[in-house]
């Protein structure tokens, strides 16, 4: 799932979290001190770093400094002290999330894979627009003409899928698997609803379709009405 670097001085812990990473498909790799932390975390481009806050070597905050100085990998700062005066400059260096000890690997897991979530929103998602159509993924707001769309969060999903490919012919089977992650299951039924109801919101109808083209037997496209 991710390559995560995991940079904590006690053995033990180590060795439990890199297991328990790597049972839950992580590629781990790891260190025992700060300096050797940063210059895995230089060379090996890690998704993500890991950083206990009580090395031998540096302390927590002044490491998460120097790495910000040169990158912007997501950062997990994990504590044993569950105070905010041990947490504070940590965030304030720029550590993405915390964990406080003792935690499991799973919570890790579950930490890593949000964060993970929300650096790639914001880095990859911006705002889609097609014709009159904008769409917003980050603030999840839709608008045709400037003018405010009421959509479900699944009718929203829907038309920024589409208007992420404007002009190209997505299948039913895809929409389910993308959209409604149901890569082996789902009626076809299901989405025609969806599809519909994202029509009369849009103010077109299949007879009169403006964005949304149905190809017969292929699948829709979503187009910039002529
Ligand atoms: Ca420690």
């Amino acid at each position: 799932m991710a390559e995560v670097l995991l940079i904590e001085d006690d053995v033990t812990i180590r060795t439990a979290l890199t297991r328990g990473l790597r049972e839950r498909g992580h590629a781990v790799s790891s260190s025992g001190t700060a300096l050797d932390g940063l210059r895995l975390a230089l060379g090996e481009r890690p998704d993500l770093v890991v950083l206990d806050l009580g090395l031998p070597d540096l302390d927590g905050a002044e490491m998460l400094r120097m790495l910000r100085a040169v990158s912007r990998v997501p950062v997990i700062v994990a504590t044993a002290r569950d105070g905010d005066a041990d947490m504070v400059p940590a965030l304030d260096a720029g550590a993405d999330d915390y964990v406080v000890k003792p935690f499991s690997a799973a919570q890790l897991d579950a930490r890593i894979r949000a964060v993970l979530r929300r650096v790639g929103d914001s880095r990859t998602d911006t705002s889609v627009s097609v014709g009159a159509l904008r769409l917003d993924p980050r603030t999840r707001e839709a608008s045709m003409d400037g003018t405010a769309l009421d959509l479900t969060p699944r009718e929203f999903d829907l038309l920024h899928y589409l208007c992420s490919r404007p002009g190209e012919v997505v299948t039913k089977r895809e929409l389910l698997t993308e959209v409604w992650q149901l890569p082996y299951g789902g009626a076809d039924k299901t989405v025609d609803v969806h599809l519909s109801w994202l029509r009369r919101k849009l103010g077109e109808t299949a007879q009169r379709p403006r964005y949304l083209q149905t190809v017969r037997g292929v699948g829709v496209k979503l187009v910039e009405p002529t």
